[in-house]
């Protein structure tokens, strides 16, 4: 008999659940006939509210929306999106002279000049008063000038200048709902009661509070934080992650644009007292928060330095208040349950990673899909790769605590001396000393290249800091001209390309 997955059940109305949804069929759909494909069930409570905050993507996005058929007219219509060329670190490092450094690590692609990495001429050379990433790449000059990331009338999902997207969170797994539903994906609104396991110890059936009896083949637990399946029923074990990032609790807040007309194409990330707030501008609001460490501040300490951050924006209201579980399941995939979104794991918001890291799982879990007897070694491949995608977004959002080099709270100095950090990470920590990261420092990165590590270094200006003493005598030789005559080119042409932009108001609007 035909052993074929026929119906794969998704609990978890998020972004994760209904990102789950919209892969695996998209999947399914490019490559079997319906008659072949698994029945894909999604079970949402309509009691308990998603998180409600994930509003930064990366640029996998794009593709994303694109393999999926959605128009990116209706995904700005629908979702009150805008576009992000990148993110901004605010005051997280001071220069040499004790200056706030801000600086915006790019969605970028890097330049070479005669086969050396441009980061290794302006290591050597410098280029004025304009940091690193202003010297290869426009994106940060186009998000000062508040400009869009492409020409108006430009094609769809063009990628002249890498982005990602700002979107509503809330609004944005509607319309993946409506979607979905519209392909065939059966929603069910209802709560999980109970999980029972069959004698093998698989999921076997969930009891739902309307429903009753709702029969599993394949589960993906796409609970949030609580982990329904995953941890409360199958017991898998939480890793804990405290000991390398300190922040344990978030506060948001959705506040209206100081100037409509004025909207940032990036997300800008400024270091406070106890932590980071983010600042993410969609094209009706702007999403606020703090992201801060619970051993350094109360939530009413963390909300006074908050708002005193929003100034008039914040007057009289009252943040929400987000605990976050930061680690990951020992095991995304256990028996016939595979845990993906904030209930498999979560590194904190930092970087805007949660969101990709449910689109990667998916498709890892697509080109690992079992049958019915959910064969073991497609469960260990896949959870050995869930692994690699860990500890490769633990180690880039380590790096950013561990090179910052504030004195003023306490906070800072424990997250650069007090916290561990990944032994790879360390072992790259004391290379970059003698040289800049290249490509086989980092191996098998899916996110975090080494030049995404070289914009983070050079950005917080380290090696004028104290970090890798001496390093630029020791870089080989390399020819000015050929640098010089870059950096004259790129301003020639930037000059050019914020004359050609629209606004990125302008250009929403016209979407
Ligand atoms: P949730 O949104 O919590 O959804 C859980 C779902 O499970 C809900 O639909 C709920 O109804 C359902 N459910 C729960 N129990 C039951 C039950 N018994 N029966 C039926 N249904 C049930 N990610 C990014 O990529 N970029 C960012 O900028 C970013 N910022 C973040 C900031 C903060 C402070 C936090 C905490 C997270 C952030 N994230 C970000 C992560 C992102 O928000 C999540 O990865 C994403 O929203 C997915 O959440 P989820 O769907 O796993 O969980």
């Amino acid at each position: 008999m035909n052993n074929r997955l026929r119906k794969i059940t998704i609990v978890g109305g998020g972004t994760a659940g209904w990102m789950t949804a919209l892969i695996l069929e998209t999947e399914f759909s490019h490559t079997s006939s319906p008659k072949d494909r698994p029945r894909i069930c999604l079970i949402e409570s309509p009691n308990i509210a998603t998180v409600g905050v994930g509003e930064a993507t990366v640029p996998e996005m794009p593709r994303r929306l694109r393999l999926a058929g959605i128009s990116e007219r209706d995904f700005f219509r629908e979702t009150n999106a805008s576009f992000k060329l990148g993110v901004k670190f605010c005051n997280w490092n001071t220069d040499a002279q004790g200056n706030r450094i801000d600086y915006v690590n790019p969605f970028a692609y890097g330049q070479m000049l005669e086969g050396v990495d441009a980061a290794e001429y302006f290591l050597r050379f410098g280029n004025g008063d304009m940091d690193f990433t202003q010297s290869i790449t426009p994106h940060d000059d186009l998000a000062r000038h508040c400009k869009g990331a492409r020409p108006l009338g430009e094609p769809e999902f063009q990628q002249r200048f890498g982005y990602a997207y700002h979107l509503d969170a809330v609004k944005f797994a509607g319309m993946l709902a409506k979607f979905c539903t519209k392909r065939g994906v059966e929603h069910i609104r209802d709560e999980v009661q109970s999980v029972e396991l069959d004698e093998e110890g698989n999921v076997g059936h969930l009891m739902l509070e309307r429903a009753g009896r709702h029969d599993v083949e394949m589960v993906v637990d796409c609970t949030g934080f609580r982990g329904l399946i995953i941890n409360q029923a199958l017991g898998e074990p939480f890793l804990d992650y405290s000991a390398y990032l300190p922040n344990d609790r978030a506060m948001a807040l959705q506040i209206e644009h100081p100037d409509p007309d004025r909207i940032e194409s990036l997300t800008r990330s400024t270091a406070l007292g106890a932590g980071w707030t983010w600042r993410v501008p969609l094209y009706n609001r702007v999403g606020t928060g703090y992201v801060y460490s619970s051993a350094h501040r109360t939530d009413d300490q963390a909300a006074a330095e908050y708002l005193d951050w929003l100034g008039d924006s914040g007057k009289g209201a009252t943040p929400r208040i987000i605990p976050m579980r930061i680690g990951r399941m020992r095991n995304g995939w256990v028996k016939n349950c595979v845990a993906i979104g904030l209930s498999g794991g979560f590194i904190e918001p930092l970087e805007s990673t949660a969101i990709h890291m449910i689109d990667y799982s998916v498709r890892w879990l697509a080109e690992n899909l079992p049958t019915r007897a959910i064969e073991p070694s497609l469960r260990t491949r896949y959870n050995r790769e869930m692994d690699r995608l860990y500890n490769e977004v633990l180690d880039f959002i380590c790096l950013h605590y561990r090179l910052n080099n504030r004195t003023d709270d306490p906070y800072w100095i424990d997250a650069r001396t007090e916290m561990k950090i990944p032994d790879r990470l360390a072992e790259n920590l004391e290379l970059w000393q003698h040289r800049l990261p290249v490509e086989r420092d980092i191996e098998s990165a899916t996110l975090f290249s080494h030049r995404v590590y070289q914009a983070v270094l050079l950005g917080k200006q380290v090696y004028d800091t104290g970090f890798g003493a001496g390093i630029r005598d020791r870089i080989r030789p390399l020819k000015k001209p050929i640098w010089f005559q870059f950096c004259k080119n790129a301003k020639a042409d930037l000059a050019q390309i914020l004359k050609a932009m629209p606004d990125h108001k302008t250009l929403l609007r016209d979407i």
